[in-house]
């Protein structure tokens, strides 16, 4: 089969197209025949330096993914073959302590395709049938493809962690990246006050157009004196960031009493100042997270197909055009996300 695969680390020129074993089916394993994957910021770190994550190589790239379902064991209850599925990419141990309690995400052993095994950019994938679930009927397989990660992500971060309600206010930095751009989905789906901010001021006007109440620029504003200025100087109830270095100290001054922070990355840096005094006078609460559980994944897609939620598409490629579609993602320029084609 097809497939997108690292030989080392470095630029593109250690990311090959080639041909690599179809998986065979399996017991309790479902073979799925792809047509869609989405980049994500950690395509990037393999590619650049594998980020510290135990790999072999070749290694083929690839976290999210939607498809069609060619094979399955007979007596699977839930999946049949020529069903449309999307991929939960996180396969827990099913042993330790955090999977026996039946959150996946803090598997001690957890595998990540695309990282930790056979990714998503090929044309058939092979994984446990519990990681596959029946794609949401109204959208099509790049969006869908899209849930996996960003959409998924998003949602633990917001309700799990940060448990954002209706009637509160959420700050989300960095609108323009698929985590961002997930997060004012699924907060204005909720009914809550969104502002974002952005160094780009036609990703700000794209933004609001998606539903965002108020729009900060980054490099031309104070954001966290225009969100005084918006909440009639209380602050918000939520920050949702995965910056960190380059926003943490207005993320922190933005939030109200008692506020809630929630980060999932670290891409300006991953040792700002804690500001400690303003962390216990305020009272303020700190969250960690990255993706999110097989029951989270399960109650998200409830979510998108009851609201009509669509993930935001920003340029599609085929899978002989992974250099491009990485370059599109490595310059910032992109809103929403960059798919990958799976031709077959
Ligand atoms: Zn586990």
């Amino acid at each position: 089969m097809k497939a997108a695969y690292i030989t080392g680390h470095g630029g593109n020129e250690v990311v090959q197209v080639g041909q690599c074993e179809k998986p065979a089916a399996a017991p309790g394993q479902v073979v799925v025949r792809m047509h869609a994957a989405t980049l994500n910021r950690v395509d990037l770190y393999m590619r650049d330096s594998g980020a510290g994550i135990t790999h072999h190589l070749p290694q083929i790239l690839g976290l999210d993914g939607a498809g069609t379902v060619e094979s399955v064991d007979a007596d699977e209850p839930l999946l049949r073959p020529g069903q449309d599925v999307v991929l939960h990419p996180g396969i827990g141990c099913g042993r330790c302590e955090f999977c026996q309690r039946g959150d996946t995400a803090l598997c001690v052993r957890i595998q990540f395709l695309g990282e930790h095994r056979d990714g998503t950019f090929a044309q058939w994938v092979g994984l446990p049938a519990a990681q596959v679930f029946p794609k949401p009927a109204h959208l099509n397989f790049a969006e869908a493809a899209a849930l996996g990660v960003n959409h998924l992500t998003a949602w633990r971060m917001l309700f799990s962690k940060a448990r954002l309600q209706p009637w509160e206010t959420v700050l989300v930095f960095g609108i323009g990246g698929g985590v961002s751009l997930a997060a004012l989905q699924l907060a204005k789906a909720i009914g809550a006050r969104v502002i974002v901010t952005s160094r780009d001021d036609a990703k700000l006007e794209r933004a609001r157009a998606l539903g965002a109440d108020h729009a900060v620029n980054g490099k031309t504003q104070d954001v966290a004196r225009e969100v005084m200025a918006l909440t009639g100087g209380r602050g918000v109830d939520v920050v949702f960031e995965n910056t960190g270095a380059a926003t943490w100290p207005s993320a922190l001054k933005s939030l109200v009493r008692g506020g809630r922070l929630v980060t999932c990355g670290a891409t300006t840096g991953d040792q700002p100042g804690a500001d400690l005094r303003r962390l216990f006078v305020r009272q303020l609460q700190v969250f960690g997270s990255s993706l999110g559980s097989l029951g989270e994944f399960r109650d998200l897609l409830g979510f998108v197909e009851r609201t009509g939620l669509r993930p935001v598409i920003d340029s599609e490629y085929l899978l002989d055009d992974v250099h491009a579609a990485l370059d599109r993602l490595e310059s910032g320029a992109q809103f929403g996300k960059v798919v990958l084609r799976i031709d077959h």
